[in-house]
């Protein structure tokens, strides 16, 4: 009878194991082989940093300031990463050429020279590190068309304290034209003359060109990452997911693929994943970024925290609120996890494309749990482990009681 049973169950493990290397054998690899980290890792990824008033560098200041009080275990500060929009539309001469040519203001001018100094400060305290982001956030041509029939957009391009965050989010990504809707691709020579013009202003504004791009909305195709690559871009930071176009609504379009930490471009670039989140302003609390570092750390992955320059640009008590549950968040970290990792997003670039780092996990047994969590938390598997019963026994063999998650 016991031997029956054995039998049955050995069929039942090694039918489903062969349904899920039949299904998602590819997916499996690619969870094997995506780098297994053996300390947590925390970024915090902040973009849209630019053109604005004087009140940016001043809140950059106190963010470099806050982030400078706080030390990992081996005395480095947190960084983080300021996504470089070094251009804004000049919304009033636009106007005032009818709608005909487009004009841009951009961070070098004479009243934007605090928030640079801040910026650069930053960078040589280690607190800040800078990515590329556009040169707008947004394609000129698409915005301009996309004026000449909205009152909208008009008014958006008069009011001088305009920020980019108020455009529409479809106008938002800069890599398309969404002139008209559904949005088609730009050209290549396009892409081309854009990303030289960028690298040109970010070279002239910080010496060199940051070696870490953030695409807009995270809409961007092989022809952006390859000028990039060519400007001297060295890693992309991604959602997991590459989008490459807008939908009739504006919405993003079916995403085209699925990247992983440590991937490679088609420039040769690495691949980062940032999925985890902390928009203070939109109610994200230091407890769920605990609880998302305890999670990546299972998984032997890095967490990159997106938040955005709205936060902390907001009325003053709300984004010194934004800057206060940040500090507590970070503090909160290095003390559940002392053996914490602070770094820039290019330094983790390094570490993920560098089998023989030191932040790399070597022993096999650990490398095996972290596969094993990851697989049984991967959205592509989940139907074929919940009908097969594998996730059951992998819950049961994997359960993390002091993590605060279950896999
Ligand atoms: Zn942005």
């Amino acid at each position: 009878m016991i031997s029956a049973f054995l039998i049955l169950l050995l069929v039942w493990v090694c039918a489903s194991l062969m349904l899920l290397l039949g299904f998602h054998g590819r997916t499996m690899r690619a969870l094997w082989l995506e780098p297994t980290l053996g300390l947590p890792v925390v970024i915090v990824e902040s973009d849209d940093w630019g053109v604005g008033p004087r009140s940016d560098a001043e809140m950059l200041a106190r963010i470099a300031a806050t982030l400078a009080g706080i030390r990992d275990a081996v005395g480095r500060a947190p960084v983080m990463t300021l996504g470089l929009v070094v251009g804004h539309p000049d919304g009033p001469a636009i106007l005032a050429s009818g709608l005909a040519r487009y004009s841009r203001r951009l961070l070098d001018e004479p009243s934007f020279a605090p928030i640079v100094a801040t910026m650069r400060a930053g960078c040589d305290a280690g607190v800040f590190a800078l990515q590329w982001h556009g040169l707008e956030h947004c394609w000129p041509d698409s915005l301009v068309a996309r004026a000449r029939r909205s009152d909208e957009l008009k008014r958006w391009l008069a009011d001088p304290e305009a920020r980019s965050e108020a455009l529409p989010s479809a106008l938002q990504s800069r890599w398309l034209d969404t002139s008209e809707l559904p949005s088609r691709p730009l050209e290549r020579s396009e892409i081309d003359g854009a990303v030289a013009e960028e690298a040109a202003v970010l070279a002239r504004l910080f010496g060199r060109v940051p070696s870490v791009a953030v695409p807009n909305t995270f809409v961007w195709n092989d022809d952006v990452e390859r000028a990039w690559c060519k400007a001297g871009v060295t890693c992309i930071v991604t959602p997991g997911r590459r989008f490459e176009g807008r939908d009739a609504s504006g919405a993003l379009a079916q995403f085209t693929r699925t990247l992983r930490n440590g991937d490679s471009s088609a420039g040769g670039a690495v691949y980062v994943v940032r999925d985890d989140y902390f928009e203070p302003n939109r109610g994200h609390r230091a407890e769920q970024v605990w609880q998302a570092v305890a999670k990546k750390r299972l998984l032997g992955r890095p967490a990159l925290f997106e938040t955005h320059r709205e936060n902390f640009i907001a009325a003053p008590e709300a984004a010194s609120a934004a800057l206060a549950e940040l500090e507590r968040a970070l503090r909160g970290l290095i003390e559940r996890h002392p053996d914490l990792r602070f770094m820039s997003t290019a330094e983790l670039a390094d570490h993920l494309s560098d089998p023989a780092s030191p932040m790399r996990e070597r022993v096999v047994g650990a490398r095996l749990q972290v596969f094993l969590r990851r697989i049984a938390l991967e959205a592509s598997c989940a139907r074929l482990l919940k009908y097969s019963g594998l996730g059951l026994a992998l819950r049961l063999l994997l359960w993390a009681p002091h993590s605060g998650i279950r896999v």
